[in-house]
């Protein structure tokens, strides 16, 4: 078994009927690059780069330190495309012994729905700065993509599209080499997913993190035991955002990925690459598992299933019902 996952490293991700599929990896820090490399992952789809602001003794990390992560990751992936996210602190990522007052991280009410991720990089604008030259700065380097979590209003997109001007103007003056570097947004709050013809606008691509998406979708804290039980990747809305977010990047021309856990179970491989999804991100670890039922799987045919699926009760029972057809007839 260990043998034959180790020869489905450099076997392409393609599907029968042809269908090349992106196989990327998660990581959390640079190090993580060289076990996506040795899973066979084409590129890294999601940098938490909240990793490297975490676990520390009070000083969030300068521009210079994160520069030297983010192109050791980049260096590591030889020219593969390395996505970096910026920092995506507060809820089930807190950030400890930091000055909780200077960071307004203090009596927060409801840190999932508080000032998190990019609220909290807008409202630290010299940090946000900071971060973003590092990320450009590695450019120069590889292929770097910069990915925005928690997005949920046109208005940050914008601040953030004025934040990139400002960064490239400082480091040009500067003198310091960079490359193209894309933006993509998360969609993790439901807001974003209904108005995702707008945010495409703007962005060059989008990454879908259904971990938050199913926590905000369905009002169930993603870490709270009481309410696991209701925690549901088949629920209706669920699969309904999901498939119309994808259905519509692709149709406006640009890439989309999902980054949370269902693009690394193999369980919802089928249902994913029904809905028209060609670019999946997960733990290096799962990347053999996924492979393994992207090469069994026929694209066009699963696309063909997805409405009867989405129409569905019973969505779970319909989708092995159908896909489990599609495999033994394929
Ligand atoms: C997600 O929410 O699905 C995601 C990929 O981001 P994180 O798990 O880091 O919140
Ligand atoms: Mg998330």
């Amino acid at each position: 078994e260990r043998a034959r996952l180790a020869r489905l490293r450099h076997t392409p991700a393609v599907t029968l009927d042809g269908q090349a599929i992106e196989l990327h990896a998660n990581i959390e820090l640079p190090a993580d690059a060289v076990a996506a490399v040795e899973a066979g992952a084409t590129g890294v789809g999601l940098f938490r780069s909240e990793f490297l602001f975490m676990n520390r003794e009070g000083e969030l990390p300068s521009e210079e330190e994160q520069f030297v992560a983010y192109r050791a990751a980049v260096e590591a992936m030889k020219g593969m495309p390395v996505t970096i996210r910026t920092v995506d602190v507060g809820a089930d990522k807190p950030l400890d012994r930091m000055s909780a007052t200077e960071l307004r991280h203090e009596h927060v009410l409801n840190p999932a729905m508080g000032l998190r991720a990019i609220r909290w990089s807008l409202a630290e604008p010299s940090m946000f700065r900071q971060q973003l030259r590092a990320i450009y700065r590695a450019s120069a380097f590889g292929k770097v993509r910069l990915l925005i979590p928690m997005v949920a209003h046109l208005s940050e997109v914008r601040q953030i599209i004025e934040a990139q001007k400002r960064v490239q103007q400082q480091l040009s003056e500067a003198g310091h080499a960079f490359g193209r570097v894309e933006l993509g947004v998360m969609i993790e709050i439901p807001a974003a997913a209904v108005m995702l013809p707008l945010l495409l606008r703007h962005v060059d691509f989008v990454s879908i993190g259904t971990n938050d998406l199913i926590q905000y979708t369905l009002a169930i804290d993603r870490a709270d035991e009481a309410v696991a039980h209701l925690y549901d990747p088949w629920h209706p809305a669920v699969l309904q955002l999901l498939a119309s977010s994808i259905a519509q990047a692709r149709a406006a021309g640009k890439s989309v990925s999902v980054c949370g856990e269902m693009a690394g179970d193999p369980a919802f491989t089928d249902l994913l690459l029904a809905m028209g999804l060609r670019s999946f991100s997960m733990h290096p670890s799962q990347i053999p598992s996924v492979k393994q039922r992207v090469l069994r799987a026929d694209a066009a045919r699963l696309g063909g299933l997805i409405d009867s699926v989405l129409a569905s009760d019973d969505p779970q029972r319909s989708a092995e019902l159908a896909f489990g057809s599609q495999r033994t007839a394929g």
